[in-house]
């Protein structure tokens, strides 16, 4: 059967993507459980994490199993897949592609073999010295000729897979390839006999431990513990690795511990019914609504979400500005699982594939339209337009996150840095371009106050340019990146933006 590339499955304007997380990760132990539907599930949950493709890796305590292919998570699995899947350990991995391209070679789990066995991988991240692993693998095996790089696997987490060739136990592998790795990375993984957890020193993607009656379950989110049914136990502390086999579950803290967790998983990439660090991912996005309305005000009738990412940053903005909140554009939420690529003629209606206008609600009303981020402005901007066309008498954007400036280099695949709308551009430029009558971003210093997190705590780099893991000389000198740890970020974005009519 043909699978489609998830391509038409998170962007509201065909080809304009917004940022895109690089991927979700589960992993459960629980003897007499169906492990392979328990994972399926909680990938299930996972989903928006990564579209491109899905995998399923089970123990059943002696042969690891594992299947994958291209695609979001129903069309890979079906009854009779997940049935081959048996065991008591499984993890998965729903994929976005950060190092490596969108195939089925580099489709998650990995698979990789060692002296007394073979090892399954599922990485959620992005690492940033792979050169260096690819030196420290040739040193240590020269050319590959079996694994996940013989088989033209051209990701990060095969380097990492392969870094785990070595004598002794897996738990071993870890302690030493570990402290290797720089950049974000939350692992799930297994051998034969036990299921393994890892977090970078940075904590910087999110990774949660749940309890089963009879297992133990972690995953990117706590939204993939509530739908298998686990209970949340904690996080998973930076630095720290887990296992869990028949003698239960050890921990051990491998690295210091230096949190720095991704601000923007808050904003908009982790599912708003997710916990992070314990505070609640939607409760954030509407507090950061809240400080938007107090430092970006105007007046105006109806305050409208861009479904549905800027949901509860309208609701938060609607609550403290006392302007009624109301639903003025519907998407179609089907619209994902179609993978027919449209005629030109469709393409040509473009946001409309997605979003329609409720000419009723919003003719003739001075609208506030809230986003939770703005990358390079074309949605934003089909947005308004598209307003204007059903009749609406003004279009004052607020944005609950600070522009965007810099790239990301731990896992979320935003545009290149020339690509970025508030890369050269000034607030009121930002605002003209967008067609919106005024803009407004909400401050870092607002931003992060909703997340109830201590500043020093959360990366902020693709606002600041701040970045919390040094990066390497030529990944910074190609992206212009000078000096890091240099706040680079200009001041103009406290003030809202009014534009002309005749903009
Ligand atoms: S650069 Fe931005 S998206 Fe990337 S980890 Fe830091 S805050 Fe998150």
């Amino acid at each position: 059967m043909a699978r489609g590339d998830g391509n038409l499955s998170h962007d509201l304007l065909p080809g304009e993507k917004g940022p895109q997380d690089s991927c979700g990760v589960f992993g459960v132990f629980a003897p007499g459980e169906d492990v392979s539907k328990l994972t399926y599930y909680g990938l299930y949950a996972l989903q928006h994490r990564g579209q491109e493709s899905a995998g399923i890796a089970t123990s059943d305590g002696s042969q690891i199993l594992v299947y994958k292919d291209m695609g979001l998570v129903s069309q890979v699995f079906d009854e009779a897949s997940l049935e081959a899947l048996q065991g008591h350990i499984a993890i998965g991995h729903t994929r976005y592609s950060t190092t490596g391209g969108s195939i089925w070679s580099n489709a998650q789990p990995t698979l990789g073999p060692r002296p007394d066995g073979t090892v399954a991988l599922a990485h959620n991240g992005n690492l940033i010295n792979t050169e260096e692993l690819q030196a420290l693998i040739g040193e240590r095996h020269g050319m590959p000729r079996s694994g996940e790089l013989a088989r033209g696997n051209t990701t990060d987490t095969a380097l990492v897979t392969a870094l785990l060739n070595t004598e002794g136990p897996l738990e071993d592998a870890l302690r030493e390839v570990l402290p290797r790795l720089a950049g974000a990375y939350c692992f799930t993984l297994m051998d034969e006999t036990a299921l393994y957890a890892a977090r970078d020193p940075q904590g910087i993607r999110p990774l949660v431990l749940g309890r089963l009656e009879r297992g133990w379950v972690v995953a990117s989110e706590t939204a993939a513990l509530d739908i298998c049914g686990a209970s949340f136990v904690r996080e998973v502390a930076p630095g720290e690795m887990l296992v869990i086999d028949e003698q239960g579950l050890r921990s051990e803290q491998v690295m210091p511990a230096k949190p720095k967790g991704c601000v923007f998983e808050y904003v908009y990439l982790a599912r708003p019914d997710t916990r992070i660090a314990g505070r609640s991912v939607n409760e954030s996005r509407a507090e950061m609504g809240r400080q938007l309305a107090r430092e970006h005000p105007v007046e105006a009738d109806l305050v409208i979400p861009t479904p549905e990412s800027g949901t509860p940053a309208a609701i938060g903005y609607a609550q403290e500005s006392g302007i009624p909140y109301g639903q003025g554009m519907v998407k179609n939420a089907y619209v994902g699982r179609t993978f027919i690529q449209p005629s030109q003629t469709i393409r040509q209606l473009g946001i409309r594939l997605k979003l329609n206008p409720l000419r009723e609600v919003v003719a003739g009303k001075r609208l506030v339209v809230v986003d939770d981020s703005v990358v390079r402005g074309n949605t934003q901007r089909a947005v308004v337009r598209m307003l204007r066309e059903a009749g609406a008498a003004e279009v004052h954007v607020r944005i609950s996150s600070p522009p965007v400036r810099w790239p990301c280099f731990y896992g979320i695949d935003f545009a290149s840095r020339a690509e970025l709308i508030a890369n050269g551009l000034g607030i009121e430029d930002i605002a003209r371009s967008l067609g919106a009558d005024s803009l407004g971003y909400i401050s870092e210093e607002g931003m992060v106050a909703a997340t109830t997190q201590p500043a020093d705590s959360l990366c902020t780099a693709c606002f600041s340019g701040k970045y919390p893991v040094t990066l390497p000389e030529p990944v910074a000198r190609a992206q212009g990146i000078i000096t890091s740890g240099e706040d680079s970020s200009s001041q103009d974005e406290n003030r809202s933006i009014a534009v002309g009519k005749d903009a």
